[in-house]
């Protein structure tokens, strides 16, 4: 299906092209040895701008579009597609305990956890999954480690869509479960490398749609469901009162969300809604990312990779579209080790009462060194985005939390349990 304008652009070399087909990157760039995603062309001018936070009832008097959809005229599908599930519009949390004993005036915390499957791919999967119905696909397939999985089951489920998910036997249990709830049928393959080359065939041989990436090396997912993520930035500039952080901290293993925010806060310059950008900052487990800007690299860096708590991150290659956010925004890519994770876990809902996925929290971590390496200014603005829920894993959780006393129903019982399990004394007469 061809039309007269170019619907998607390269990230690298600028070319356009009309086909909304195009899930494998740019072949222009993959000649010339560079795996490139495509990005969705989309009119950005200053004209946008004031219709752009527009109220969100519809002509026809159904209830109302809200969260990520009241931003559907920056998104690349017609109304009549849309499949929502109520995703977007998390709140901006103010951290104040932690970013006390961090020295850090204005920590955030953008909570994705509260999405409808608890992660941040759901934006993406309702953009993804709204762009398959306008193309008429019949099956979506996704190859992933967890939150993906879940989310694309979830809006295949809402659209009526059949869904076949490739995952690693890796992935914690609760995840497993949660595609297959949905619907999804869950295939389970040794290696990541293996569930790519398997979906790849799918889609060549079935025309089946693919709402993950499954090239290797990997150029990112689908590019219409990385706008998706463009409204993490939208929310964030409205939430701070019309005004860009200076520091914007996300989870990244491919880059999809990183990407994607990064797009939203260019759009919102170029529309002149705010007047400066973030730096955009990867936190990452292993640093592809990290190590390719420690060698000033435009071919994105292997680095050793093992498995992780922190598995929906646990990756050792990263892609253009991550590097290219990071260089274009003046950011950096930190790393930081299991052991810094499930401590910040722990540390974060004991004192925020948020409970984050280790892969998530992560972004505290860094946020942590970037203060401690001298990057970020005491009173500067850092939203870290916390990108899902820590119920997706509690059994690494419950692995560093002390098995919970079981006593008589006695004072004197109680007061030695609480002494030495919790080393709690005061307050006790
Ligand atoms: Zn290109």
């Amino acid at each position: 299906m061809a039309t007269t304008k170019n619907i998607l652009e390269c990230l690298r070399c600028g070319t356009g092209y009309q086909d909304p087909w195009m899930f494998e990157g740019c072949p222009k760039c993959a000649e010339e040895g560079h795996n490139v995603n495509l990005s969705a062309v989309l009119p950005v001018g200053s004209e946008t701008w004031p219709g752009f936070f527009r109220a969100n009832e519809q002509p026809n008097g159904e209830p109302g579009w809200d969260g990520l959809w009241r931003y559907r005229d920056m998104m690349p599908v017609g109304h009549d597609y849309i499949t929502t599930l109520g995703e977007g519009q998390t709140p901006l949390l103010r951290l104040e305990n932690l970013g006390e004993s961090l020295g850090m005036g204005a920590l955030f915390l953008k909570d994705e956890g509260r999405n409808p499957t608890w992660s941040y791919k759901d934006r993406f999967c309702s953009v993804a999954v709204s762009k398959a119905r306008e193309l008429k696909a019949k099956v979506i397939t996704i190859s992933t480690s967890g939150n993906h999985g879940a989310a694309t089951a979830a809006y295949a489920a809402k659209a009526g869509l059949r869904c076949v998910v490739f995952t690693i036997p890796d992935v914690p249990d609760t995840i497993k479960t949660l595609m297959q709830v949905y619907g999804a049928y869950l295939i389970v393959v040794p290696t990541a490398q293996d569930r790519w080359a398997l979906m790849r065939q799918c889609i060549d041989q079935f025309g089946w749609y693919p709402a993950s990436g499954y090239m290797n090396p990997p150029v990112g997912s689908n590019p219409w469901g990385i706008e998706g993520y463009k409204t993490i930035a939208y929310e964030i500039v409205a939430q701070l009162g019309g005004r860009s952080p200076e520091w914007v901290i996300v989870p990244t293993a491919y880059g999809d969300g990183l990407y994607g925010t990064w797009k939203g806060f260019k759009e919102l310059k170029a529309m002149g809604a705010i007047d400066r950008l973030p730096k955009m900052v990867a936190a990452e487990r292993f640093g592809p990312l990290a190590r390719t800007l420690e060698l000033g690299s435009e071919q994105v860096s292997q680095v050793e990779a093992s498995s992780s708590v922190a598995f929906s991150i646990a990756n050792g290659i990263s892609t253009y579209q991550a590097l290219k956010a990071l260089k274009e925004s003046g950011g950096l890519a930190i790393t930081a080790s299991d052991e810094e994770i499930m401590e910040m876990q722990k540390t974060l809902a004991a004192s925020e009462g948020i409970y984050g996925e280790a892969s998530s929290v992560i972004a505290l971590n860094i946020a942590a060194k970037l203060r401690t390496q001298g990057q970020a200014a005491a009173d500067d603005t850092v939203v870290a985005v916390l990108t899902s829920s820590g119920l997706k894993d509690t059994v690494a959780t419950a692995e560093i939390l002390p098995p919970p006393p079981q006593i008589a129903p006695e004072l004197a019982e109680l007061r030695q349990a609480l002494e030495q399990t919790y080393d709690f004394t005061a307050e006790l007469g």
